[in-house]
């Protein structure tokens, strides 16, 4: 028999779902990213005037990067 070696088993079982908890509530905070405000992209060329993207691409009429807008 082998009792030192059963109990470091069974502290180190232990040790696992006392710390396992603690991980995982910290990744909660991942759910915050949703309030960010948008980001607003636009022609660099403003071929379309002051008109702006909520999302990253290409202008439709001179194909080129929309870039994003400073606040
Ligand atoms: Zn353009």
């Amino acid at each position: 028999m082998n009792i030192t070696k059963i109990f470091a088993g069974l502290l180190c079982i232990g040790y696992m779902a006392c710390h396992t908890p603690q991980a995982t509530s910290t990744s909660g905070t991942t759910g915050n990213t949703e309030t960010v405000k948008k980001d607003q992209y636009q022609c660099p060329m403003k071929c379309e005037g002051t008109k702006t993207y909520d999302t990253i691409g290409t202008c439709p009429k001179c194909k080129m990067d929309l870039v994003k807008l400073k606040k």
